[in-house]
């Protein structure tokens, strides 16, 4: 059971759950290959992780660009001569109540949290064959657990996330892809920010302020699957403030 020596990919590695994660794997000998729009953050993610003696290499991509994941994997086997796990997570949250027709932040969830796993699934498919193994871990969310108000479209993008990998998993019962879906609850990272209607980014900033389990919390669910031998799949972890309802 060890992480030493994997290389993982990670989308949404720039903050929040994929910071934390990259850093947490790094630390136990993975290497990651991190990868987001804002490439300051992922050059100072990378030196902070090289600097303590670990392997990490930052690679600007848009996860609603299939191209962009392609060259992700691209860059795990270039640099790293392979690619144990693409941790799916990169996400967005323009929550809003469905009947103000926010057509744009619907798109823009599909689009990222949706079609993001997706790209990531035809990148890394095909390399996960040729080498006889792979794991595809992502972040789905409590949201899609229990329906509030607002968030009927985010939870839907997350739900479907749920629905294809369980629909990959069946249809890959010959051992050689491992699929994992991560239901954190409320995480202090900076999430809220991509919610542009004032009330639900409000209410959400609150709840993140008063009980949010801080993002490391997730990476080490992450890590959790990660780290079982293979024969094991951990399928699915919720892991959410005690206090949260
Ligand atoms: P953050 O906002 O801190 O992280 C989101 C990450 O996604 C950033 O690294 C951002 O990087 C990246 N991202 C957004 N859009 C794109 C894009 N088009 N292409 C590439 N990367 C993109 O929030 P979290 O860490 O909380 O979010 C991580 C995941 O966890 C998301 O899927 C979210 O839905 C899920 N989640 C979070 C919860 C929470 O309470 N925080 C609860 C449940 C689930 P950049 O902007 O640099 O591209």
């Amino acid at each position: 059971m060890s992480i030493d020596g994997k290389v993982v990919a990670i989308t949404g590695a720039s903050s929040g759950i994929g910071e934390a994660t990259a850093r947490l794997l790094a630390e136990r000998g993975a290497a990651v290959v991190l990868g987001a729009r804002r490439t300051e953050r992922l050059e100072r993610l990378t030196a902070d992780i090289r600097e303590q003696g670990g392997r990490a290499v930052a690679c600007q991509i848009d996860v609603t660009r299939q191209a962009d994941l392609t060259r992700l994997v691209e860059r795990a086997v270039t640099d790293f001569g392979r690619i144990d796990v693409l941790v799916g997570n990169a996400g967005i949250s323009k929550i809003s109540p469905v009947a103000d027709l926010d057509v744009d932040g619907w798109s823009a969830m599909i689009d990222v949290n949706l079609r993001g796993v997706l790209h990531g699934i035809a990148a890394a498919l095909p390399v996960f064959r040729e080498q006889g193994e792979g794991h595809l871990v992502t972040t789905l969310s409590t949201a899609s657990l229990k329906i509030v108000p607002t968030m009927a479209v985010y939870a839907g993008t997350k739900n479907a996330v749920g629905t294809l990998l369980e629909g990959l998993r069946r249809e890959s019962t010959d051992g050689t892809l491992r699929t994992t879906s991560i239901s954190p609850g409320f995480v202090g990272t900076e999430l809220a920010s991509s919610i542009d209607d004032p009330h639900a980014r409000e209410r959400i900033q609150h709840a993140m302020d008063a009980f949010a389990i801080p993002p490391t919390a997730v990476a080490s669910a992450i890590a959790f699957a990660i780290e079982q031998p293979r024969e094991v799949e951990v399928g699915d972890i919720t892991i959410r403030p005690t206090v949260q309802d």
